[in-house]
């Protein structure tokens, strides 16, 4: 009989590689554009992380072979730090991110977790490793708790609810009439666009990874909710390495270093503060956003 459920096992252990594959599919939705399969290298280990540091050492990419988007980029996120990219729309942050989860390989260079390069480990141990929280998540049409346990296969109710709490989901599904049984997405209960995100960060703790990717949230939600996202992401950040990928510069003015990517190039990097006295493309970035959310307030007066 044993021989019989061993075929069977392996179908549910593909059947859950699959559905992981999926899940960080679509929490890749709005990094990602085009599926491009990437093999793993024939016999590849697991990455195995004591020191979440994330290296790219001279990556050159594109998507196109006559159109180089980073051109020969390098920055070291030391373990446990919080860095930020900005730069203008196009630069190549988004697809910085993209290849840190290994949806394409660069054309040269290396991309180092824990001094591992990633085209060298299986792709289920590196995205394992990552956790990203998107500014648009998918939730699907299915109870909350069962959209928050997606973060990881077999998680708990225990866990669920932990996540819920650390993502302060706790006291919007404690107000639904089903508590975690509640269904939500299109056919159930609509979330707004702060609580899809809650979801998405609570999936985030569920799956516990040592390494964080944010795509911070643009002006989709108001500055009070932002704030209170903020303070959540800022929590979830702590005691794992982050790389956040800001749209909007003062969320990220408490980064431990923020790197300033023009045309696929690093051209800058500091804090926020040696940036602004830097007087370069930031401190540029800066006055221009200060100076139409000035604008805005006057329109609003
Ligand atoms: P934004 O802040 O506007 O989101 P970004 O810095 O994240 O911009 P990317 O999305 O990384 O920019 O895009 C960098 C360049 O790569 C852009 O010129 C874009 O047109 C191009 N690009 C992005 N995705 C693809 C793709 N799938 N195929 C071809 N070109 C692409």
């Amino acid at each position: 009989l044993t021989q019989l459920f061993r075929p069977l096992d392996m179908l549910g252990m593909v059947y859950r590689t699959i559905r992981q594959g999926l899940i960080d599919m679509a929490e890749m939705f709005r990094l990602l554009d085009t599926e491009v399969e990437v093999p793993d290298v024939p016999c590849a280990p697991a990455l195995v992380i004591r020191k979440p540091s994330i290296v790219f050492d001279d990556v050159v990419f594109g998507y196109e072979p006559d159109r180089t988007i980073l051109h020969g980029l390098s920055f070291e996120v030391p373990a446990g730090e919080a860095f930020a990219v900005v730069g203008p729309s196009g630069a190549g942050k988004s697809t910085l991110a993209r290849l840190l989860f290994r949806f394409y390989d660069p054309q040269s260079g290396r991309i180092l977790i824990d001094g591992q390069d990633i085209s060298q480990v299986t792709q289920a141990s590196l995205r394992a490793s990552i956790g990203i929280v998107p500014q648009d998540s998918v939730l699907f049409n299915d109870t909350i708790g069962y959209n928050i346990g997606y973060g990881r296969d077999g998680a708990t109710r225990e866990e669920i609810e932990a996540a819920a709490r650390g993502a302060s989901l706790n006291s919007l599904v404690a107000r639904l009439p089903k508590g975690f049984d509640t269904e939500v997405g299109e056919r159930g209960l609509k979330l707004s666009g702060g609580e899809k995100q809650r979801v998405a960060i609570a999936r985030t703790l569920v799956k516990n990874p040592p390494i964080l990717v944010l795509d911070e949230a643009t002006s989709a939600l108001d500055t009070r909710t932002e704030q209170d996202i903020l303070a959540t992401l800022h929590r979830v950040a702590e005691h794992r390495t982050s790389l956040s990928i800001a749209h909007r510069l003062s969320t990220i003015a408490d980064a431990n270093r923020i790197l300033v990517i023009s045309e696929g190039r690093l051209v800058e990097s500091g804090t926020h503060a040696q940036l602004l006295r830097r007087d370069g493309l930031y401190a540029e970035m800066w006055a221009r956003q200060a100076a139409e959310a000035d604008a805005l307030n006057e329109a609003a007066e």
